[in-house]
């Protein structure tokens, strides 16, 4: 499934294809995805000029002068510019042309995916309510000791809220939680400022190195390089149920926190 460092990867891949591209056309094939497409995107988009590519959470926002394209990779969605009219595959739901005569084609086999645009991207339902970047200056310490004292769940299910903050997806809530040594069950008040302030080290360096590595998935999630995403061989708990632990030989443990796997070192993680 895509996360932030996929969508962030995505975000880079693009970017130079896509800026200062004008649409001329779109060419809806299957618009049931997780919504509808609205009836009017191909009015809202002709003739509109791209000015960014930007990030909020796990939604890619393709940026016009007129508002925001708003683009979410659902489970299974990818991406992909092409310099010319290729053959349609299969799942290529979303084909949107350019005046360059060059694409960018959404394709989604599970259409979990979305494609949104707003006039007013920060008043936009989708996006309004999501927390903090995790690579922003907002996701401090202040901002988290607030959090978790007001909160009665386990940190695990306290960073997969994405009111708190967005894109720590099950693989980077477990990995990073490793690292910082805290049990995925910990009660969240009950961490220590200094023990929270290393995960917030933790989360940073855990993304960081995912978004260098393109993402944790194995799929190629769109882009431009064909870069493929590396992250997964490298991680530390993560899917690694009774495997020993890197650091104490330990068997790793899994454990359902809000219905997802977590995985963790019992004796590294307290
Ligand atoms: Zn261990």
């Amino acid at each position: 499934m895509p996360e932030l460092p996929e969508v962030e990867t995505a975000k880079r891949g693009l970017e130079p294809s896509l800026v200062n591209q004008v649409f001329d056309d779109i060419f809806i094939h299957q618009g049931n995805l997780r919504w509808p497409i609205q009836k009017n995107i191909k009015s809202l988009l002709r003739h509109k000029k791209i000015l960014s590519l930007s990030r909020r959470g796990k939604y890619l926002l393709i940026n016009l002068e007129n508002g925001s394209l708003i683009i979410h990779l659902g489970m299974s969605g990818s991406l992909k510019f092409s310099s010319k009219s290729s053959i349609k595959h299969k799942h290529d739901h979303v084909i949107f042309k350019f005046c360059s005569d060059s694409y960018l084609i959404f394709n989604d086999p599970r259409r979990f995916g979305s494609i949104h645009f707003s006039k007013e991207l920060n008043s936009f339902w989708l996006i309004k309510n999501l927390g903090v970047e995790p690579l922003s200056d907002e996701f401090n310490i202040d901002y988290l000791w607030k959090k978790c004292n007001n909160s009665k769940t386990s940190i695990k299910q306290l960073l997969m809220n994405h009111k708190v903050v967005v894109g720590v997806g099950n693989i980077y809530a477990s990995e990073s939680l490793f690292y910082a040594g805290i049990n995925p069950r910990k009660v969240a008040h009950k961490i220590s400022k200094k023990r929270l302030s290393l995960l917030i080290t933790e989360i940073r360096i855990t993304l960081s190195k995912a978004i260098k590595l393109g993402g944790s998935s194995i799929r190629d999630f769109t882009n431009s390089n064909g870069k493929m995403g590396y992250f997964q061989q490298s991680l530390a708990v993560y899917n690694r149920e009774n495997e020993p632990c890197f650091k104490c030989n330990t068997k790793i443990k899994r454990v359902i926190l809000g219905q997802r796997s977590s995985f963790y070192c019992y004796k590294c993680q307290k």
